[in-house]
């Protein structure tokens, strides 16, 4: 019955390509990309940092807000100056697409797998999307992304990170994100202790001046988590 419904889905909303939004032929296998774009995602992922020469995942430059080091490590899977990578995370954030999920989630898990000591006291987190971007569109990519890491590593989710509304980070100038982004996240007491020495590897879809990370790893560390490490799907350089 799901797979009937899932056909005639396809047959009134045909799956588009998530980069280029190509017509995609709808298979049995799900796939987000047309064969082109596919191929441009993989070069996307060996980008060279301008800054430092490293490939995009090797790159361990800081972005503005972590000069005290708050934030122990940041990885990227891509670099968000790149207008594929820009339209692919329009994409995540406006329309859900399993597929897409499935994929991010699996190489992010790669990319932590590769750079990343997994052990008991490691748990994944995210920034809660804010209420208003949810209602708008319909889900929380944040969680959605973290829910994939989570099944691909084993490592338990911790939605202890909660979003009060303020203004939404992407209609502020760098400065202003700092202090908006104090404002906009919370750990409720109830859930501080749960956070006790536990090694936080924090999913974000999007990277930009770090405000958001630093707070976050702020939080987690003033209620006793021994790490924070964040992984994003973009950053900008
Ligand atoms: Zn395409
Ligand atoms: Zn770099």
């Amino acid at each position: 019955m799901k797979k009937f419904l899932n056909y005639i889905t396809e047959l009134i909303y045909p799956p588009r390509c998530v980069m280029c939004g190509e017509l995609l032929d709808p298979g049995t296998e799900r796939v987000c990309f047309c064969d082109m774009c596919r191929g441009i995602w993989e070069s996307e992922k060996t980008a060279q940092c301008p800054e430092c020469r490293r490939r995009v995942n090797e790159c361990g430059c800081q972005p503005k807000y972590n000069r005290s080091r708050t934030v122990d490590s940041f990885r990227t899977l891509s670099f968000y100056d790149s207008d594929n990578v820009k339209k692919l995370i329009k994409t995540v954030k406006t329309d859900r697409d399993p597929a897409l999920e499935a994929l991010l989630g699996r190489d992010l898990s790669s990319l932590i797998m590769r750079y990343y000591k997994i052990d008991g006291d490691c748990v994944v987190a995210y920034p809660n999307r804010d209420r208003v971007s949810v209602k708008k569109y319909g889900f929380d990519h944040a969680r959605l992304l973290c829910k994939k890491v989570s099944e691909y590593t084993g490592v338990p989710v911790y939605p202890y990170i909660k979003h009060r509304h303020t203004r939404q980070q992407k209609t502020l100038s760098a400065k202003e994100r700092g202090y908006n982004a104090v404002r906009s996240y919370y750990i409720p007491d109830r859930y501080r202790d749960l956070l006790k020495n536990k090694r936080i590897i924090f999913i974000d879809d999007v990277v930009t001046t770090g405000a958001t990370s630093v707070v976050c790893a702020s939080l987690c560390k003033a209620a006793g988590a021994s790490g924070f490490s964040v992984f994003s799907v973009a950053r900008t350089q």
